[in-house]
């Protein structure tokens, strides 16, 4: 794994729609992924080779994501449905020590929406909310 450079940046959207079956809406607080797996779709998904560098090697931090999260949140009146962490991005990647998106994240998760089920693609342990 090369080590990635990692820029901030200020987001205006949190909650995306997605078309993974089960699921309504994702949740990506950062952008490109340290790890650069040779076999990742998102590159490609993502056009990511038309950015500042190669997959792998730059991840943008989207360090108002939860924020922006919280107000979505509190927008929205009906039930989200399913919701996903991590689906173009890994969500527990390097940068997550130092910016701390996803926990944040999960905390506003929790804190607004506690009855809606929430599932992420890593297994750290700890850092899960339960499907209710
Ligand atoms: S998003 Fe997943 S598969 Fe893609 S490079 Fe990151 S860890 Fe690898």
């Amino acid at each position: 794994m090369t080590k990635a450079a990692i820029s901030p940046t200020y987001c205006k959207t949190a909650l995306n729609k997605t078309g993974i079956p089960g699921y309504r809406y994702c949740l990506n607080p950062y952008v490109g992924c340290s790890h650069g797996c040779l076999y990742c779709y998102v590159d490609t998904v993502l056009r990511f080779s038309g950015r500042a560098g190669k997959w792998g090697e730059v991840v943008v931090a989207k360090v108002n994501f939860p924020e922006v999260l919280r107000r979505e949140l509190r927008r929205k009146r009906a039930p989200l449905g399913r919701v996903i962490f991590g689906t173009v991005t890994d969500a527990y990647q390097p940068a997550e020590a130092e910016f701390g998106l996803t926990r944040s994240s999960l905390e506003v998760f929790a804190e607004e929406r506690p009855d809606d089920a929430l599932r992420r693609q890593s297994a750290l342990p700890g850092l899960f909310l339960p499907a209710r």
